[in-house]
């Protein structure tokens, strides 16, 4: 009995003890369930962090590349444009050069071309455009007096500028065909004989056959002589003719041909202008360097 009350006593204890037990054990799981849970989610919320901050990176990277990749889109845009712009002015410039080429290929080279007693101009040769000059400007208002086209704006102006300047100043002579030229040659040998004119550029008249070159003459004259040179007229030219385009031909001492100071040569403002400023004269310079004043001759 007593065993069994012991026993009781054990079981009941030993029950107590496995219920509070139990009840312990039930506790302590639960507070280690709760341990668990809660490094659980700590660890989750460690995981989301890591997780959000991997997104934050992997979007700032995105982002970043994304930009680097405006900026390499933009250089290259701007590279674009850059080589466009040079595409363009190149086609500028290839442009310019072939509205020169065709300007220099529409322009007369014979216009600027040096004559001498061996190299004339061809017979055949005529000026592209030849326009009458208005009669008031002629010594001889009753003959017909041509200039080349483009050329007598210069010449008209030449002359306007000298009337302003109370300089008298006529035009006698302008183009002469070669037929012309070999009639004048003709009478001029039979008036004032061969002795006269022999080492006369007027002899070949190459540069009145261009169109551009003329005989001035001034009053009292009443013929083309050295008496020329000591006129207001010769005087005024030789200051001012160079801004209108004209250079004295044949000046004193020239070792080509007698002094002819009454015939000029339209050459254009440029040439003209430097030959002025670099006391030269036309026939001194090279062909190499007058050519380069071609394409400018009506500028
Ligand atoms: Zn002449």
């Amino acid at each position: 009995m007593r065993f069994l009350q012991e026993h009781k006593r054990l079981i009941g204890g030993g029950l107590a003890a496995i219920l509070a037990g139990g009840l312990l054990g039930y506790g302590i799981r639960m507070e280690i369930e709760l341990l668990i849970m809660n490094r659980m989610l700590r660890g989750e919320l460690a995981g989301e962090r890591q997780t959000a901050s991997a997104e934050r990176n992997y979007y700032e990277n995105l982002l970043s590349l994304a930009s680097s990749t405006n900026q390499n889109l933009q250089q290259h845009l701007q590279g674009e444009q850059s080589r466009n712009n040079a595409i363009e002015s190149q086609v500028l410039q290839l442009s310019g050069n072939v509205n020169q080429l065709t300007q220099l290929q529409n322009t007369d080279p014979q216009l600027l071309e040096k004559y001498s007693r061996v190299y004339f101009l061809n017979e055949n040769y005529q000026p592209k455009s030849l326009t009458a000059i208005d009669s008031s400007y002629l010594y001889n208002p009753k003959r017909t007096e041509q200039f080349l086209a483009p050329a007598l704006p210069y010449l008209l102006s030449l002359m306007n500028a000298a009337k302003i300047a109370g300089i008298d100043l006529k035009i006698a002579s302008a183009y002469r065909s070669f037929g012309t030229q070999a009639a004048l040659h003709t009478e001029y040998l039979v008036t004032y004989g061969i002795g006269t004119n022999q080492f006369s550029a007027e002899e070949g008249y190459s540069e009145h056959q261009l169109g551009t070159a003329a005989d001035f003459i001034t009053s009292p004259m009443t013929a083309l002589t050295t008496t020329f040179a000591s006129t207001s007229a010769y005087a005024w030219l030789q200051s001012n003719a160079y801004k209108y385009g004209f250079v004295l031909s044949y000046p004193k001492g020239n070792p080509y041909y007698i002094f002819e100071p009454w015939h000029w040569r339209f050459v254009g403002v440029s040439l003209a202008t430097w030959l002025y400023q670099s006391n030269q004269s036309f026939y001194d310079v090279s062909q190499r360097t007058i050519n380069q004043y071609l394409i400018s001759i009506f500028n």
